[in-house]
């Protein structure tokens, strides 16, 4: 090998640990000069140990294309700011590169080069959906006509025209997603090639109608909805919170692990010093809400400074995908900052809790990924939390009331203070002693605090503390007989666990008040509370109450009905923990309420089983197809690939004298934008060769069996254009593998079904599960096993049920493949 070939493949080989692709690494080090420069590029940024793809390929542009009057800049640009990896997309590192070309060898200014490439600049997802949402709404018309057809990459470039440093990826998805929501379901025309000669008269006209309003516009002022490529569009509605908007980023997607995390908004726990709220009080006293310097230090002592979360759940139910954002919120960013995150059972209430549920639970939230610090219980601080409750009403801030709850709600309406209010001291702690001993009935007396009747809200009204109940608690026992409330527990137990931040749903937010009004009166260290919006899917529930009546009323399978977003619902159909968590990372943690269309998780879904899918041939309804030119023995057998595309590892299928086909794929007339198989025409049979229908038999109207020749593919010659899905005979005259599928669509009509009151119920979808028996598949599924994960190619994403039984399998589909997809593999090889 000469000096110069060693010299290349040294090259090559540093370049290509630099993320670059193999044959563009090669590309590169063949040529003397891109070579070197990209060698000293490196060797400057102090890469040459590797780094990164996305780093690696900002270090091979800068080797092309940085400005050489600015050459002084270039190390400390590359180390501030490429290799930090603070600079993240192309159109970044291009604006960064834009700047040092104009000052040259001038000094940098850090805030003008920062400006110029986006650096610290955070989309958040209300901000990209509302640019969507505008360019959607400018361009409907044609959306209108093209439907499916027209082409994406201007609107897309008509939102970076608004939002300039959003994630490119992040911009598709949304951009899909709403198109999709915007034209509803794929229509057989959209599945369709669009008509060419169509669609040209149509863009004739279009460009007519242009020029036609452009010439009346002349004398008129421009109404900006024109068109996309005018340039820059009415910036979107920028009202996120301060807090929301780097709760968010552009770049949290799936695909981009690099994404910066979307929590750094909040305070660090030694940070925790400033105001967190101010209570006014009706009589116009106002309580400022902040930790001392004294409890601060005290609990960074106890901790260490850690960040600590809790997730909370009540054992009343299967958790959902909403819970899964919850997680994805309090498990998150304690790992994402290092930090613990509890997983505490919030069980108070000792009548709807169930050991099932809290097995459950565990189970679940490890399927996720979430490892907690610790399980606890609220019930595990029933001691602590009496202790509490005495010095509460030592210290005057709660009372024994006796009224009924009928009377408590009325007074509460009336915002009158109960006539036990002003009861001395003694007399309360003496009572809540007889109540915790079993000697007051249920309902005759609750513990109340002694907040503000009068306050503005609702949640300030002397909240109950404690209620009397004879019943043996799940996990606590037997011990007691009074057991506290909600309002009183939660606040407690993130102190006796040290949580530094409590995060939860907005439900909540009016609750702030109280929950930092019974740590300040009880002198006790207070928390970050952050409330974010709760996850609402369409065409879905997630109420546990509704669940519950699903799951438990013979409705469906179950709790973990594959139609439900319970996530043992998802898990059985197929759908994958990391597809859900970067669903909850997309969404991020806005306060924005809204439901989030069913089409996002889909998206999701695809990219995680797209790339962990091997692939399979089977047919769903079967019809039968004889290759007369065969012998009845015929029995050949061919590679398929495992991953089309991307690797050589193979199955085998065999082809056999009778095959079976997708019986939709076959029609008794031919037409020239259909690619099936029809009298006379030739489709290719997937892997194995060409097939050419002479005739087809027919009883009861129902197609029953095709005859068709068979022609292996020979090279050079032209394939037919469509190729389809097919399973052969594992052995001449014996059937192919049966299994039951079970294809699912919507579980309710309409979007939001919580819209129809007591009614939701009757609007639960008749079709939402199809079961079809007797489809076939090719024997490499005979070996999956109850969890096993396929794609079945041109029929989705698949996954075997756990009905399975050795002489039933049971496949549930998962999703579709995306309909271009599909219908691709019709027309296209
Ligand atoms: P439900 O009203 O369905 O019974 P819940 O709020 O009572 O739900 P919990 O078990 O108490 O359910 O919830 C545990 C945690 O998950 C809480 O912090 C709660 O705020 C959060 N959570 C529940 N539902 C959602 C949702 N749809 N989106 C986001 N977070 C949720
Ligand atoms: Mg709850």
């Amino acid at each position: 090998m000469s000096d110069r070939q060693e010299e290349e493949l040294r090259a090559a080989s540093l370049f290509a640990a630099v993320g670059l692709a193999e044959s563009t690494a090669k590309e590169v080090a063949k040529t003397r000069k891109t070579r070197e420069e990209l060698v000293t590029v490196i060797e400057e940024a102090g890469a040459s140990e590797g780094c990164s793809k996305a780093v690696g390929v900002h270090l091979y542009q800068i080797s092309r294309k940085y400005p050489l009057n600015a050459r002084d800049h270039r190390k400390a640009f590359m180390l501030d700011y490429v290799m930090s990896e603070k600079i993240k997309a192309s159109n970044q590192l291009d604006g960064a590169l834009e700047y040092l070309g104009r000052i040259g060898s001038d000094p940098v200014n850090r805030a003008e080069l920062e400006e110029a490439s986006g650096v610290g600049v955070e989309v958040t997802h209300d901000q990209l959906a509302a640019a969507v949402k505008e360019v959607i709404h400018a361009e409907a018309e044609l959306l209108r006509e093209d439907r499916y057809h027209a082409k994406l990459g201007p609107l897309q470039a008509g939102v970076k025209s608004q939002l300039k440093w959003a994630d490119g990826a992040a911009v598709k998805a949304e951009l899909e997603a709403q198109v999709a929501a915007f034209l509803g379901p794929k229509t057989e025309a959209d599945m369709r090639p669009p008509d060419k000669k169509a669609k040209k008269k149509k863009a004739q006209e279009r460009a007519a109608a242009a020029a036609a309003s452009a010439a009346a516009a002349e004398s008129a002022p421009a109404t900006g909805v024109s068109s996309l490529a005018n340039g820059p569009m009415p910036s979107a509605n920028g009202n996120a919170a301060p807090s929301e908007a780097s709760a968010t980023t552009g770049t949290s997607t799936a695909e981009d692990a690099s994404s910066s995390s979307p929590f750094t908004f909040l305070p660090a726990p030694e940070e925790n010093n400033k105001v967190h709220t101010v209570v006014n009080f009706s009589d116009g006293r106002i309580m400022e809400i902040r930790n001392t310097a004294d409890q601060l230090q005290k609990h960074l002592a106890r901790t260490g400074r850690r960040v600590i979360t809790r997730f909370p759940p009540e054992p009343n139910g299967y958790l959902h995908i909403g819970h899964a954002k919850a997680m994805f919120v309090s498990f998150g960013m304690a790992a994402e900052s290092n930090g613990d995150c509890y997983l505490r059972f919030d069980d108070t209430n000792p009548e709807a809790e169930k050991l099932e549920y809290i097995e459950h639970i565990q189970d679940i939230v490890s399927w996720m990924g979430w490892k907690p610090y610790k399980i606890t219980y609220s019930s595990d601080y029933f001691t602590e939390l009496h202790q509490f409750a005495v010095q509460l009403i030592k210290a005057g801030c709660a009372y024994v009331d006796h009224q009924t709850a009928d009377e408590i709600k009325q007074y509460r309406e009336e915002r009158r203070p109960s006539p036990w209010r002003e009861r001395p001291t003694d007399e309360s702690l003496r009572i809540f002693e007889e109540m915790r001993r079993g000697m007051t009935d249920e309902g005759q007396a609750t513990l109340r605090m002694k907040q503000d009747v009068k306050n503005e809200n609702y949640n300030m009204f002397d909240l109950i503390a404690y209620r009397v109940k004879f019943m043996p608690h799940p996990h606590a026992g037997t011990g007691w007989c009074i057991y506290p409330s909600y309002d009183f527990t939660h606040c407690l137990v993130d102190i006796l666990e040290d949580v530094t931040h409590s995060l939860c749903t907005l439900e909540f937010e009016s609750r702030r008040a109280s929950y930092y009004w019974l740590l300040e009166v009880l002198d006790c260290y207070k928390p970050v509370v952050w409330e974010y919006a709760r996850l609402n899917v369409t065409n879905n529930v997630l109420s546990k109450r509704k669940l519950n009546r699903l799951a438990t009323g013979g409705i469906i399978r179950g709790w973990d009905d594959p139609r439900l977003l319970t996530l043992a619902g998802l898990r059985r159909r197929g759908v994958t923990a990391a597809a859900i968590n970067s669903f909850c990372r997309e969404l991020g943690i806005t306060r924005t309420d809204s439901a989030v269309h069913l089409h996002k998780l889909d998206h999701h879904i695809r990219l995680d089983l797209d790339a962990s899918s091997p692939r399979c041939l089977a047919v769903l309804r079967p019809l039968r197809v004889v290759l007369t030119n065969l012998p009845e023995d015929h029995h050949a057998t061919y590679d398929a690939k495992v991953f089309p595309g991307r690797g050589e590892e193979t199955y085998s299928v065999c082809l056999t004298r009778v095959v079976y086909i997708e019986a939709t794929d076959f029609r008794d007339h031919d037409s020239k934008d259909y690619y099936g198989l029809a009298p006379g025409k030739s489709i290719l049979l997937k892997y194995a060769g060409a097939i050419t229908c002479q005739d087809f038999s027919v009883s009861d109207g129902q197609v029953t069996e095709v005859r068709a020749t068979f022609t292996p593919i020979q090279e050079g010659a032209k394939p037919p254009k469509g190729v389809l899905n097919w399973v052969g005979q594992p052995a001449a005259g014996q059937e192919p593998l049966e299994f039951e599928a079970r294809l699912y669509s919507e579980l309710f009509k309409s979007l939001d079904p919580s819209d129809l009151g007591d009614a939701w119920m009757e609007d639960l979808n008749p079709t939402s599960e199809t079961v079809i028996k007797g489809a076939y598949a090719c024997t490499q599924l005979s070996k999956a096993q109850p969890g096993d994960r396929f794609q079945l190619e041109r029929l989705g994403y698949f996954c075997v049920d756990s009905d399975s039984s050795s002489s039933n399998m049971v496949i549930n589909r998962t999703c579709t493949l995306r309909e271009s997809a599909s219908s691709k593999a019709v027309s296209k090889k």
